[in-house]
């Protein structure tokens, strides 16, 4: 084991790589933080570049290259498990911004090996107009070997993760719309279950459990039985599932009621996302849409499961570089849902973040029209009869 890197190397690597000032001293806190415990070469200016270009161990899934196993974390129960014979066919959809090479390429190829033909209507990729060259011509000749089954969408002008799930969405023709991050990759038997779950009803929106593929070392593991979350600040949180839902010998393979979901892994029917209104094309960037998109399904008339049968791994990125722009369009965003979604309760958000309540957030009449016309129940009724613990946590 190497020692903490000595600071005036990480200083002059970070100056040499062009990080703006004003990031400089943030990113070098969280940088040498962060690698003060962990066993890696991390005087190596390739590890640092891609960590500081990627938010993870970029080096390592270069080396890896565009295909690995990973292991079956499923329960054994879900091994016997029957899923009907006529599922709906799905589109994946895969937003990327400056994402790594060979990464997204796990994930196409994740998703080409592990999901039966008959399913798979298609892969969306949508390009939000990245800059790193990898992802331009290489790119296109890589995809080459699936032609036909990879459509490649290119952004003009960078649209934000929102926009950009919407105009995958508007390519797609597979009866489900299934998206995932551009560094996952799905594990056996994945589509199945979540298929399964919406053929039985289709206002059924489902997350697979989302399993961990650690930033550093790449390693794939499974995740506990959880629910998606958040607190009174609308920061999300995953959440242990009581013990009784578990208790009948199906419990851990049975669907987990969530109140929210994490990110932007989810599955839905396709004109039930249309139905329900998309998401609000006038956030930007990134942020806040997973929450909104869940308060819409609970209040609007659907609901929100994770299938713990259901693996898919992810990459959590660690984003050293929180600049001004995405800063501004997370708050917007936020505020967005704060004031279409949260009635009267939107005071004890602002009771947290008094700063924020003078802040403005565009024109929001077309989704309090949304509200209106879906017949959306009140945030009240989302508390007491989705999520008791929320309100029970009020004063705190
Ligand atoms: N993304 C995008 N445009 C953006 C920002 C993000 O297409 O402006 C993509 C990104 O490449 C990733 C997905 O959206 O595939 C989700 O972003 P990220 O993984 O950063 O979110 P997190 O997992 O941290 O919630
Ligand atoms: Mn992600």
């Amino acid at each position: 084991k190497q020692g903490l890197l000595h600071s005036d190397q990480i200083f002059l690597y970070l100056h040499k790589v062009r990080v703006e000032l004003s990031q400089l001293a943030f990113t070098y806190v969280t940088l040498l933080s962060f690698l003060a415990d962990q066993e890696v070469n991390y005087s190596d200016p390739e590890f640092l570049d891609g960590f500081v270009n990627y938010g993870f161990n970029a080096m390592l899934s270069r080396s890896l290259g565009p295909e690995r196993e990973v292991p079956d974390t499923r329960d054994k129960r879900c091994h016997y498990k029957h899923y009907s014979h006529r599922l709906p066919t799905a589109s994946i959809i895969i937003c990327f911004y400056n994402e790594e090479f060979n990464a997204l390429l796990r994930t196409v190829f994740s998703v080409v090996y592990l999901t039966p033909p008959h399913l798979l209507e298609e892969i969306v990729l949508v390009d939000d107009m990245s800059t790193f060259d990898d992802l331009k011509e290489k790119l296109n000749y890589f995809l080459e070997r699936f032609r036909g089954k990879v459509k490649l969408v290119r952004n003009k002008k960078r649209e934000g993760l929102i926009r950009a799930k919407m105009i995958g969405a508007s390519h797609a023709s597979g009866e489900v719309l299934v998206f995932l991050d551009s560094h996952c990759e799905v594990n056996r038997v994945w589509l199945e279950p979540l298929l399964d779950a919406i053929a039985r009803d289709s206002r059924t929106v489902v997350t697979p459990l989302i399993d961990v593929i650690d930033d550093l070392s790449l390693a794939y593991s499974p995740s506990p039985l959880v629910r998606g979350a958040f607190d009174w600040n609308l920061q999300f949180r995953w959440d242990n599932v009581f013990s009784y839902e578990m208790d009948s010998p199906e419990g851990p393979t049975n669907p987990i009621r969530s109140p929210a979901m994490a990110g932007g892994i989810f599955a839905i029917h396709r004109p039930y996302f249309y139905e329900l209104g998309q998401y609000d094309k006038d956030m930007d960037i990134w942020g806040a849409e997973n929450l909104e998109l869940s308060l819409r399904i609970w209040m609007c008339g659907g609901q929100l499961f994770v299938i713990p049968c259901s693996r898919v791994g992810h990459i959590t990125k660690r984003h050293l570089q929180t600049d001004i722009p995405l800063r501004n369009a997370m708050v917007r965003n936020y505020l967005r849902v704060v004031h279409v979604w949260l009635d009267e309760y939107k005071e004890q958000f602002f009771l947290r973040s008094p700063g924020l309540k003078s802040m403005t957030y565009g024109n929001i009449s077309e989704r309090v029209q949304l509200r209106k016309q879906l017949g959306c129940k009140s945030f009240q009724w989302y508390m007491e009869t989705v999520f008791p613990e929320l309100e029970a946590s009020m004063n705190s």
